[in-house]
């Protein structure tokens, strides 16, 4: 059982990638006893009928968030200390607040920030895991990001490092980058130079998770062929054995093999 949302506290609130239904059962729980939400605006409205009394503060900030907000004539990006301060300043009243963030608050979700700030201020939290957009993604199409034999390691990499630059390397058999959608030449090129062949599979999904859900299949040299499709949505690319569709055929038959060799081998005398 978990323990009670106490007043006064934080529960940082993974709301998954997408569509309300792929929160979490817990997740749901603290938005129904949140006296204040704070959230950015990748988050379904939907979610908003899973805690009708809380009060609901709109921090969406930066990267595609901050713009889309500046293009719809909403408010700029809400600095991040200001998200710090009110978090502080809402739960130091004695409120519930969650702070519900999209996909998984641990991934690429400035939760270090977030979480420095109340234990600076003395303040309880807990967090709550989410469906992260590079699980999502990896579910809808139907590609395991692991595959037994050659697809043994997962590496999830933001393409543009904290300066703004646009960075890539070869860390795992499947890596999935995030942010990295406005720029996905540059981010093919990168690919080739860290060692990638240009061969390699590649898969790119925007809005992973949503019922209007992109996704296109490529090899790492075709990759600036997504940027029309995708353009404007959140986007992940997947590169490596874990963007491969799955084979009826040959990679079946041999993996199959492969377990019978292994069986023989481990039944012999
Ligand atoms: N905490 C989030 C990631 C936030 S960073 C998570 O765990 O998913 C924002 C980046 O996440 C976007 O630039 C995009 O690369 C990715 N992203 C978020 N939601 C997405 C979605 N529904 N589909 C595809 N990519 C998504």
């Amino acid at each position: 059982m978990t323990r009670a949302f106490a007043p006064g506290s934080v529960a940082f609130v993974g709301a998954g990638p997408g569509a309300a239904d792929l929160i979490t059962l817990r997740g749901a729980e603290r938005l129904r006893n949140a006296d204040v939400v704070l959230f950015d605006a990748l988050a379904d409205p939907a979610l908003r009928a899973l805690a009708p009394n809380a009060r609901w503060i709109d921090v969406g900030k930066r990267g595609f968030v901050g713009v889309a907000h500046a293009t719809r004539g909403c408010r700029q990006n809400t600095a991040q200390e200001t998200i710090d301060a009110l978090l502080v300043k809402h739960a130091g009243d004695g409120k519930r607040v969650v702070r519900l963030k999209g996909g998984d608050p641990s991934v690429f979700g400035r939760l270090e920030e977030e979480l420095a700030a109340l234990a600076a201020a003395g303040i309880e939290c807990e967090v709550v895991p989410g469906v992260t957009a590079a699980l999502a993604a990896a579910a809808s199409t139907r590609r395991p990001l692991t595959r037994r034999g050659d697809g043994r390691s997962v590496a999830l990499t933001t393409a543009v490092t904290r300066d703004g630059k646009l960075g890539a390397g070869r860390h795992a058999d499947t890596e999935v980058f995030y942010m990295a959608g406005k720029q996905l030449a540059a981010l093919a090129r990168k690919l080739v130079e860290a060692g990638w062949p240009a061969t390699t599979p590649a898969l790119v999904v925007s809005r992973a998770g949503w019922p209007d859900e992109l996704a296109s299949q490529h090899s790492v040299a075709s990759l600036a062929e997504a940027t029309l499709l995708h353009s404007g949505r959140p986007t992940v690319v997947t590169i490596g054995v874990g963007a491969e569709p799955i084979a009826a055929g040959a990679r079946r038959a041999r993996l199959v093999a492969e377990s019978v060799a292994a069986e023989e081998a481990r039944a012999a005398p």
